[in-house]
């Protein structure tokens, strides 16, 4: 008989909530990831001790590989460690940077990986698709789909509040994204997949209509949630483009021309912004209203950029991404008309 479904790659198990790390050990022995704890973990600098420290009862024997930076070499370096051992999987714990190392090395080397995120900044906790840098610049790697997901709450609460707020710009971004898709799919033919729009959907819209405070559990659960549904509607789609258009043209412009100016999640959100104000999206006053609510960056200010800086970045976007079409490859808009909506855009929101 034909097969007459979809597959989804998706993870095996998602887990979100207070204590997850302390459970590691029966998780992977559960999920028959690993019987006997026999994998390699992969922390970041930040919480790693700690981290290190709470999983030692449930995993005596893994050894502990510290991710110093989040680039190809480190990813190498992990890869390396991998295949010096047999490992059922790696588990990578910590934020944005050591899951997509720990995410690549797993790729390479053919291991599952266990994704344990301690911080909700991005949308890559689940996602089939590792950002790392190779020779000063950010790339976007396919790999594998996370076979487990953790998000452990209380690492989550102990993280500043900006990584929060961060997380809010990547999952509503989606909204941005999604009409840029449809419009490559007006204008270019492209083929736009609904499931993975619905997935990526869902998760924007479970974030922007709450009205609960950014720390409490209620939100910290859906905005959790919403990044591993958006990582599982990219993985539907078999790339970023459910989650990514414009918006994150704009990011890697800004990654680009003043590096380590804002997180990834605040250059989205600023880049969203801008792009829904480009289309006369519907759905602006809305992003606006919960951005402004929970205090996200929305303006080139609010990521340390003047009009002059963020239109240098706007020109720059469509270079980014050049198999990409969005809002600004449609408009194709030359400096003089780029600095003009930029201005009028800062006119109109930035108070
Ligand atoms: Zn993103």
């Amino acid at each position: 008989m034909p097969v007459l479904a979809r597959m989804v790659p998706a993870p095996l198990s998602v887990e979100v909530r207070s204590g997850a790390i302390a459970r590691l050990g029966d998780l992977l022995a559960d999920r028959r990831i690993s019987a006997r704890g026999d994998v390699a973990v992969a922390v970041g600098p930040g919480q790693g001790a700690t981290i290190v420290e709470a999983i030692r009862p449930t995993l005596n024997s893994a050894p502990v590989h510290r991710v110093d930076s989040g680039s190809i070499e480190s990813a190498q370096r992990l890869g390396d460690v991998l295949r010096a051992g047999w490992y059922d999987a790696v588990v990578g714990i910590g934020g944005g940077r050591t899951l997509d190392v720990a995410k690549y090395a797993a790729s390479q080397a053919g291991l599952p990986m266990v994704s344990v995120a301690t911080s909700l900044s991005h949308d890559g906790i689940a996602s089939p698709v590792a950002s790392l840098e190779h020779r000063g610049r950010k790339g976007s790697y396919g790999v594998q789909t996370p076979i487990a997901v953790l998000v452990d709450l209380d690492y989550v609460r102990r993280c500043p509040i900006e990584q929060l707020r961060a997380g809010v710009g990547d999952a509503l971004s989606n909204l941005s994204a999604l009409a840029d898709w449809e419009l490559a799919g007006r204008e270019r033919g492209e083929t736009f997949d609904g499931l993975a729009a619905m997935f990526a959907r869902a998760a924007a819209e479970s974030v922007v209509h709450r009205d609960d405070e950014l720390t409490s559990d209620t939100f910290l659960t859906a905005l959790a949630e919403a990044l591993v549904l958006a990582g599982v509607a990219m993985a539907a789609a078999g790339s970023s483009r459910p989650c990514s258009g414009a918006c994150h043209e704009i990011a890697h412009a800004v990654d680009v021309l003043y590096p380590g100016r804002a997180s990834h999640g605040a250059q989205v959100a600023v880049g969203a912004m801008f792009a829904c104000f480009l289309r006369d999206d519907p759905k602006l006053a809305q992003i606006d209203a919960c951005l402004r609510r929970l205090e996200v960056p929305r303006v080139p200010r609010d990521i340390g950029l003047d009009e002059e800086q963020f239109a240098a970045a706007v020109v720059e976007a469509p270079a980014t991404r050049p198999d990409r079409y969005t809002i600004l490859e449609h408009l194709d808009m030359g400096k003089k008309e780029v600095r003009g909506r930029v201005d009028a855009f800062v006119r109109a929101f930035d108070r």
